[in-house]
C-alpha cells in the first residue's frame, strides 16, 4: 500500500470508527427510554417514508424553503455516494463503481455532477436567506444553533465545490496526461465539471499544475467530508440520520390519541414521565430528529399569543437535557438536572391545547402532545401538581360527571323547549328502542351551558325533520373522559371511559352521532383501546349527508358573508375539513370567506387540551382573541364552527373585544337549521 492509501486508509477509518463511536452513545442514550412497539405495518410506514423523506411533501408545502432543501436532499444523496468511491478509491487504487451497469453508473455520476452545483447554489441561497433575509421563525434560535446552522451549511458548500473542483481538473489532467482515469469516458456525462475544467484559469496551467491542484481539491473534499461525519453528532444537523428513522416510526395512530396508561400493571408504581428514562425510545429519538427549524412555532397557539411554551423550545431543551443527563443515564449515576421545574418548566407542560398544529407541520414527524400529556400526567398523579381550577374540576367530575359540577337530573332540560319530544334510551320500551338507530351523544356543553342548549336543540329539531331515529341518553350521559384525561388525571378519565362504555353496553349502541369534536375524536380514537368500537360521526359530516340524499331541503337563501373556524379535533386530528364547508356553500347567496390561517393549518380556540376549564393567565393575548382578530380582518358578520368549545371561546372573545354586535358567533347547524324552514 502506497504512503498515500495508507494515510487515507488511517484517515477514513479513524473518522468513521469516532462517528460510530460518539453515534453508538446517542443509540444506547435513546434505548434507555421504556419500550413500545413501532415495527407494526411496515408497508404503510415504508410509504410514509417514500412520500415524506424522499418526496419531502410537508417541506414542500412552503415553496422556496421547501424546493431548496428537495434539492439539497437529493444532491446529498447522490454526492455521498460519490464521495464513498472517492474515499475507497483512496485507499484501493483503481477503485471505481463501475461494476454498476455502465447506464446506472452514468446516471450517479450525471446527477451528482449536476445535483453539486445545484446544491452549491441552493446553499448559497440558504446562507443569504439566514444571514440577510432571516426568516421569523428562526429568529428566536439561540446564537449556537445560529452557528451550529452556518457551519453545516458552509461544511455542504464545501463539499459540493470542491467536488465540481477536483473533478473538473481531474478531466484537465486526464486530457493531458493518459495516466489516471477513473471515469473514462464519463465526463461527457458531467457537464459543469467539463464546462469548469474548460475554463481558462484551468486550461493555461501545465500538467504538473495539474496534477497538484487534483490532488489538492482531493485532500479538501476528503478533509471536509470527514470533518462533516465527525461533527455531526454533536450538531442539530443530525436529523440528516434522524429524520429517516423517526419518520418511519411515526405514529400511525390520529395525532388527537392519547395513549391508554396501564394503571393496572403490577408492581408499577411511576405514572407518566417524571425523568428521561420514562419516555418511551420514540420520544428520545424524536429530540435527535430536530432541526430547530421553526416550523411547529408558526402556527402554535401558545406561541403566537406570548406563552411559555414553545413547541420548538420544548424539543430542544428535550435534547439539552438528554445530552447532559446521557452520561448519568449509562452508568445510573446521580442526576444534576430536573427534567420537570428543571429543563421543562411546569408552565411549558401546562399552556399546550394539543391543537396538533405543531405536529402537522414537523417536516420529521415528531410528536409533541404525548410528551407533554406524559409529564402533566406525572405532575397530576405522581406529584398532586395542578393549575388553579384544575383541583375543583376534577372534583366536579368525580361527583358529578361534569366540569361544572351542575345536577345529573338537568342534563336533559335543553329539550324542554323543543316542540317535540326527544326519545331518551331509558324510558323506552325494547321494542321502541330497537328501532333506533343513532345515540345522539349530547355532551356536558351541549347539555348545560346556555348557549351551547342552543346548537342542540338545533341539532335534534334537523334530526327529527329528516325523521332519523335517534335518542338521547339523558340523565344517564356523563362525560366521556376527554378533558380529565388531557389534564393528566388518567385515574379519573378511565373510570370515566368505563361508566360511559357501560351505558354503551346497556343500550347495545353501535352508531354515534356527536356534536362535539372533543367527544367525537375520544369515542372514535381513544375507547377502541378500551374495548368499545362504534361508528362515530360529527353532525356536519351527518347533515351533509342528509342534503345529498335530500333527506334535508334547504328552503331559503342567506345574503351573508360568513368566515368559519376550523376546530382543532374536528379537522387536523380528524381530517374532516369540508363537510362543514359543503353545508355552507350549499346555502344560495351565502359567501364563504376563508380565513388565511385555515384546515391543517387552522389556529386554534384555546379550549383543548382541558384548557377550556383553566384560567389562561399567561401570555400577551388571550388566544381566542387572536383568533377572533383574523375572523373580524374578513370583514364578515358571522363567524361559523362545528364545536361547542370553540363556540364559548368566540364567544367570550368578541365580549372582551366589544364586538358582540359586529360579528355574530353561530354554529353550522345553527345557520342550517334558519334556511331548511
Ligand atoms: S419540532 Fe419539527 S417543526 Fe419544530 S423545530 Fe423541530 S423539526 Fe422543526
Ligand atoms: S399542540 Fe398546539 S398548543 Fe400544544 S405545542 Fe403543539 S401547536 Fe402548541
Amino acid at each position: 500500500m502506497a504512503t498515500k492509501n495508507l494515510i487515507v486508509f488511517i484517515l477514513v477509518t479513524g473518522s468513521c470508527a469516532s462517528f460510530f463511536f460518539f453515534m453508538s452513545k446517542r443509540i444506547r442514550w435513546i434505548l434507555k427510554g421504556t419500550k413500545e412497539n413501532r415495527f407494526d405495518h411496515i408497508g404503510l410506514r415504508l410509504k410514509k417514508v417514500l412520500v415524506n423523506v424522499f418526496g419531502q411533501k410537508r417541506l414542500l408545502k412552503e415553496k422556496v424553503a421547501g424546493v431548496m432543501h428537495f434539492f439539497i436532499f437529493w444532491g446529498f444523496i447522490f454526492i455521498t455516494i460519490g464521495t464513498i468511491e472517492i474515499l475507497v478509491n483512496g485507499i484501493v487504487p483503481g477503485f471505481s463503481l463501475n461494476f454498476f451497469p455502465s447506464f446506472i453508473y452514468s446516471t450517479i455520476k450525471g446527477f451528482e455532477d449536476l445535483f453539486s452545483l445545484i446544491v452549491a447554489i441552493a446553499i448559497l441561497f440558504a446562507l443569504f436567506r439566514r444571514l440577510v433575509i432571516k426568516p421569523k421563525r428562526m429568529a428566536d434560535n439561540p446564537l449556537s444553533a445560529k452557528f451550529d446552522a452556518l457551519l453545516i451549511l458552509s461544511l455542504i458548500f464545501g463539499v459540493v465545490s470542491t467536488n465540481l473542483l477536483l473533478h473538473a481538473f481531474e478531466y484537465q489532467y486526464v486530457s493531458q496526461s493518459i495516466t489516471e482515469n477513473r471515469y473514462g469516458a464519463l465526463f461527457v456525462l458531467m457537464p459543469i465539471s467539463y464546462s469548469i475544467s474548460k475554463l481558462p484559469f484551468i486550461l493555461n496551467l501545465s500538467v504538473e499544475q495539474l496534477h497538484f491542484y487534483k490532488d489538492f481539491f482531493w485532500w479538501a473534499h476528503v478533509g471536509i467530508i470527514l470533518s462533516f461525519l465527525n461533527y455531526l453528532p454533536f450538531s442539530k444537523h443530525l436529523h440528516i440520520m434522524m429524520a429517516l428513522p423517526n419518520v418511519f416510526f411515526n405514529t400511525l395512530n390520529s395525532t388527537g390519541k392519547i395513549a391508554k396508561l396501564n394503571l393496572e400493571e403490577e408492581g408499577v408504581e411511576k405514572f407518566g414521565v417524571g425523568t428521561l428514562e420514562d419516555f418511551s425510545w420514540k420520544d428520545l429519538l424524536d429530540t435527535y430528529a430536530c432541526t430547530e427549524c421553526g416550523r411547529c412555532n408558526v402556527y402554535c397557539p401558545t406561541f403566537n399569543t406570548g406563552k411559555d411554551l414553545k413547541p420548538k423550545s420544548l424539543i430542544a431543551d428535550l435534547r439539552h437535557h438528554l445530552y447532559h443527563e446521557g452520561k448519568r443515564l449509562l452508568n445510573g449515576t446521580e442526576s444534576t438536572q430536573k427534567l420537570i421545574g428543571g429543563a421543562i418548566s411546569e408552565n411549558t407542560i401546562w399552556d399546550c391545547t394539543t391543537c396538533g398544529a405543531c405536529q402537522e407541520a414537523c417536516p420529521v414527524f415528531i410528536e409533541h402532545i404525548p410528551k407533554i400529556i406524559d409529564m402533566r400526567r406525572h405532575l397530576v398523579l405522581m406529584e398532586g401538581k395542578m393549575e388553579p381550577g384544575m383541583q375543583e374540576f376534577f372534583n366536579n367530575m368525580e361527583n358529578y360527571s361534569n366540569p361544572w359540577g351542575l345536577p345529573q337530573n338537568k342534563r336533559d332540560a335543553w329539550t324542554q323547549e323543543l316542540s317535540f319530544k326527544v326519545p331518551v334510551f331509558s324510558e323506552l320500551s325494547e321494542p321502541e328502542r330497537k328501532k333506533i338507530e343513532y345515540l345522539y351523544f349530547v355532551g356536558c356543553s351541549g347539555s348545560y351551558d346556555e348557549r351551547n342548549q342552543k346548537t342542540s336543540r338545533a341539532f335534534a329539531r334537523l334530526l327529527n325533520k329528516a325523521h332519523v331515529t335517534f335518542a338521547i341518553l339523558g340523565k344517564e350521559e356523563k362525560c366521556n373522559g376527554d378533558p380529565s384525561r388531557r389534564l393528566g388525571n388518567e385515574y379519573l378519565a378511565q373510570s370515566q371511559i368505563q361508566e360511559v362504555s357501560k351505558t354503551f353496553q346497556k343500550y347495545n349502541i353501535k352508531k354515534i352521532l356527536t356534536q362535539c369534536p372533543h367527544c367525537f375524536n375520544t369515542f372514535k380514537n381513544e375507547y377502541p383501546e378500551f374495548g368499545s368500537n362504534y361508528e362515530v360521526i360529527h353532525h356536519t359530516t351527518f347533515l351533509n349527508q342528509l342534503l345529498e340524499e335530500e333527506k334535508l331541503k334547504i328552503k331559503k337563501g342567506l345574503k351573508e358573508k360568513i368566515t368559519f373556524h376550523d376546530s382543532c379535533y374536528l379537522g387536523r386530528h380528524n381530517q374532516e375539513y369540508e363537510s362543514p364547508r359543503a353545508i355552507l356553500k350549499k346555502i344560495p347567496d351565502l359567501e364563504l370567506s376563508e380565513m388565511p390561517r385555515r384546515k391543517e393549518n387552522g389556529f386554534c380556540c384555546g379550549a383543548g387540551g382541558g384548557r377550556m376549564w383553566v384560567e389562561e393567565s399567561r401570555g400577551h393575548k388571550r388566544i381566542s382573541v387572536e383568533r377572533l382578530e383574523e375572523a373580524l380582518e374578513t370583514k364578515t358578520q358571522k363567524v361559523a364552527m362545528a364545536c361547542p368549545y370553540c363556540m364559548t371561546m368566540l364567544e367570550d372573545a368578541t365580549k372582551v373585544k366589544q364586538v358582540e354586535k359586529e360579528i355574530q358567533t353561530l354554529d353550522v347547524v345553527e345557520i342550517l337549521d334558519s334556511v331548511v324552514g
